[in-house]
């Protein structure tokens, strides 16, 4: 599932030794391997072969790196966007706006007419008002919108309670109880052309049966539709969970903890997803998009990060690194887990309990509260493993740190696909009043 393993002692992203990388490129920095993406961009394709009909729309809020766009757009993936800004990425990277989809609950007047013009496949809507907004931007630009409705089919699933959507508590999509009604109004509108119906139930989801709930909780709805109004396509959206824990596989394990030790990570492998939502979807009749994030670029990107100091108090033991929550803030926000793997394996086989921290005056800047890792001094480099999703796209500079930068690895061969900012890069559109 992915291309980081030790070889001879030293952790590798394919063929490229990244303890020689983060030499050269400094650290903090992000690492992400071709293959692993393109890997489980195939993967995923093919265990969803036998529905014949069929877009996977990556879905780009997840790693929005030009060049991971790029690479993808040449699989031949779809995207899926959530702002203007997104599409012109996409566009940028050599995507095709006609293989894009259209999602989020706060479209703006001038996002959707870019997108109109722009001639996405669907906007995804997501409320009654945004329904008619798309209608009014559409007429005035004498064009006709192609929409899809997103339905929350009220099913629960197992994650954590900031990245669940699929629950009638969320703000996302229109209830199965009002989608028939919002479906008759979309009709009526002159300007939009009804193409399909999306739903998405969450993120980081580790088992498939809510997915095939959702699908079988909708068929009787999307039937409907699709003998009234002829719809085109079903999108199951994302939300393929990725391990986390014992991310590293030689031996399917982090070297240091033994063998078998896999924690809650237990992935869902594509087929294993593709195994239970296939005959539901089938039974459809559609095309059939997929929107996975995670899935796709999660365990194909690492953070590189420098010890810096260590500290002790009388209860705990920290070790301080050069990454702060500005640039990976999910252990933060989600209570994110991240294995913690040096870039050179140390001679001894010696635990430590600490808490890994960065340098930002938040206490919810760490990477991991009282883990055992190997012992770690000043010096060291580590990798913060299956960094690839919700990573760089959610950095920020608080505290006036500039944004890192991205390496691309492929073979043996790194590229900085992005350079790392520099402080002059921080005033960038700053001024004084005069
Ligand atoms: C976030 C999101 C996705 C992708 O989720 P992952 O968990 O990264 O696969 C797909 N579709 C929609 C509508 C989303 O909001």
């Amino acid at each position: 599932m992915h291309s980081f393993r030790y070889v001879d002692g030293s952790l590798k992203c394919e063929g490229v030794d990244l303890e020689k990388l983060a030499s050269e490129v400094g650290t903090p920095a992000y690492v992400y391997s071709a293959e692993t993406i393109r890997g489980n961009y195939r993967r995923l394709d093919e265990a969803l072969a036998p529905l014949g009909d069929r877009m996977i729309c990556y879905a780009m809020k997840a790693n929005g790196n030009l060049s991971v766009l790029n690479l993808l757009a040449k699989e031949g993936a779809g995207f899926d966007i959530v702002s203007g800004g997104e599409l012109f990425k996409v566009l940028k990277a050599g995507g095709r706006a006609d293989r894009c989809t259209f999602a989020g609950v706060g479209k703006t007047a001038a996002e959707i007419e870019y997108a109109l013009r722009q001639g996405i496949y669907s906007f995804n809507v997501e409320s009654e008002e945004e329904l008619e907004m798309i209608n009014a931007v559409a007429a005035k630009a004498g064009l006709v919108a192609p929409i899809a409705i997103r339905v929350n089919p009220d099913v629960d699933a197992p994650t954590h309670k900031y990245i669940s959507t699929g629950k009638s508590k969320n703000k996302f999509g229109i209830g199965l109880d009002r989608a028939a009604a919002v479906y008759e109004r979309a009709a009526s509108l002159p300007n939009l052309k009804i193409r399909g119906l999306q739903t998405h139930i969450g993120s980081q989801i580790l088992k498939a049966p809510p997915f095939a709930e959702a699908v079988r909780k909708l068929t009787p709805l999307v039937l409907e539709l699709k003998a009234k109004y002829g719809l085109e396509f079903f999108s199951v959206g994302g939300g393929v969970g990725i391990v986390y824990r014992g991310a590293l596989s030689s031996g399917d394990a982090a070297w240091w903890k033994g063998s078998g030790e896999n924690g809650e990570g237990d992935r869902l492998a594509p087929e294993t997803y593709a195994a239970e939502v296939i005959e539901p979807l089938k039974a459809l009749g559609l095309r059939i998009l997929f929107e996975p994030g995670r899935f796709i670029v999660g365990n194909a990107g690492v953070l590189l990060t420098s010890v810096l100091y260590r500290k002790s108090t009388p209860t705990k033991n920290f070790v301080i690194v050069d990454a702060g929550m500005n640039d990976l803030i999910r252990p933060a926000l989600y209570e994110g887990y991240h294995e913690i793997e040096p870039l050179k394996q140390p001679s001894s086989t010696d635990l430590e309990r600490v808490d890994v921290v960065g340098p930002v005056c938040e206490s919810g800047d760490f990477f991991a509260q009282d883990r055992e890792v190997p012992v770690l001094v000043p010096g060291d480099r580590i990798a913060l493993m299956s960094a690839g999703a919700y990573g760089f796209v959610m950095a920020s500079t608080y505290n006036a740190r500039p944004l890192l930068p991205e390496v691309l690895v492929e073979g043996d061969k790194a590229t900085i696909v992005r350079a790392r900012q520099t402080w002059d890069d921080l005033l960038l559109g700053e001024r004084l009043p005069t």
